[in-house]
Parts: structure tokens; sequence; C-alpha cells
């Protein structure tokens, strides 16, 4: 029966191998949409820098236009003076001239800001495109490495799988069979016992039942967890 176990407990090694690759398998869909949304973010930055940029110059547009309508007014202001035969309406016309000059004047100095704000708009869209490029770079780059992964663990799930049909068929089937149904459940699905305590779920294990599995004759599991016992004891001295 010792070499039962020996066997077993190599093939549950290699089903140990087979639930970890998988496990890593399992991250990597995760990895590529982590990757996706990484994209995603970065182009969404872009496009709001852009519609900055368009917003900006728009505004930049608006008081330009307003401004040379204030302009015109300000000529048609001016060349009505001539015209003029009062001096109160003289004073008057003066007057009208002024308040469209200062408008006029005010949009100016709004145009130079709107100006600037075009210019940081510009300058925010440069960085939010370099920065997506370089986030793009970088998500291709590891989307390789995750195909690289994927295969290299496809190609060692292959490998365990061809050990585990070689190994499998070694063992008598009821033990493997017993393991199987186990396995299914949980791994470690074997596991020892020693001073008397499963080491599975640290259980004190009932003397008679320890007595047993010093024998080694059959197959038990521990009650509490189910795990398939070996006494570690066995192992060790034969
Ligand atoms: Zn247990």
């Amino acid at each position: 029966m010792i070499e039962v176990f020996r066997a077993l407990l190599e093939l549950q090694e290699v089903d140990l191998q087979i639930a970890d690759l998988q496990q890593e398998r399992g991250t990597i869909p995760g990895e590529r949409i982590k990757g996706q949304e990484v994209l995603q973010i970065g182009n969404a930055r872009v496009s709001e820098a852009e519609l900055a940029v368009t917003e900006r110059s728009k505004e930049q547009r608006r008081l330009e236009s307003e401004f040379a309508v204030l302009e015109a007014s300000v000529e048609r202001f001016q060349s009505k003076t001539s015209d003029v035969t009062s001096n109160e309406a003289y004073r008057a016309l003066l007057r009208e001239i002024e308040m469209a000059q200062e408008k006029a004047s005010s949009h100016e100095t709004a145009i130079l800001e709107a100006m600037e704000g075009v210019e940081e708009a510009v300058r925010a869209l440069d960085l939010a495109k370099q920065e997506a490029q370089t986030a793009a770079e970088q998500v291709a780059a590891e989307g390789v490495a995750l195909d690289d992964r994927e295969k290299s663990i496809e190609a060692d799930l292959g490998t365990a799988g061809e050990q585990r049909t070689a190994l499998a068929g070694t063992i008598e089937p009821k033990a493997l069979k017993d393991y199987d149904y186990v396995a299914a459940k949980k791994l470690p699905a074997i596991v020892f016992e020693s001073d008397q305590v499963c080491e599975g779920c640290r259980m004190t294990v009932a003397t008679p039942e320890v007595i047993d599995l010093r024998k080694a004759k059959k197959l038990t599991t521990c009650i509490q967890c189910k795990r398939i016992l070996i006494a570690k004891s066995i192992l060790e001295t034969k």
C-alpha cells in the first residue's frame, strides 16, 4: 500500500502544479481587460483635451468677431463727427465713441486671454496624446508578454497532463478513483497525520484511526476535512 501512497502523492504534486497553472491562466483575461481600460482612459483624456481646444478656439473666434463689430461701431461713430451740428450732440457722440472704444479695448484683453487659453489647451492635448501613446506602447508590450505567458502555461499544462496520465496509469484503479473523488473537491486531497493531528485541518485524529493509519493497509479519510490521510511516519521509516 505504501507504494500506492507514494504514487498518489506524486500524482498530487502534478495535480497541484496543474491547479497552479490553471489559476495563473485564469488571471490573464483580467490582465488584458486592465490593459484595455488603460487604453480607454488614455483615449478619453485625449478626446477631452481635444474638446477643450475646440471650445477655447470657438470662444476666441466669438470674441474676435464681436471685437470686429465693436471696432466697426467706433468707426461709424467717428465718421459721424463731421455731421454733428450742436455742441451737445457732439459731446454725446464723443461719449458714445469713448464707450465703444472701452468695450473694444476690454474685448482685446479678453481675446489675448482666450489665445493663451487655446495655447494652454493645445499643450494639454499634446501631453494627453503623449501619455496615451506611452500607455498604448506599454499595453502592447504587456499584451505580447501575456501571449508568451499564456503559451508557456499551455505548454506546461500539456506536459503536466501527459505526466498525470502516465502516473495515473500506474496506480491501482480503486485508489485512483478514491483520490480523484477527493481531489475534484479539494486540493491537496492527501494530507499527513503526524502526532495524531491531521495536517489538513489541524484536528486530532482518534487513536484507533491512527493505529489503522500506521498499519497502512487501506486509504483512510479524515472524518473532519474528508481528505485522504497518510501517516507521515510510514513514509519516513520505510
Ligand atoms: Zn483533516
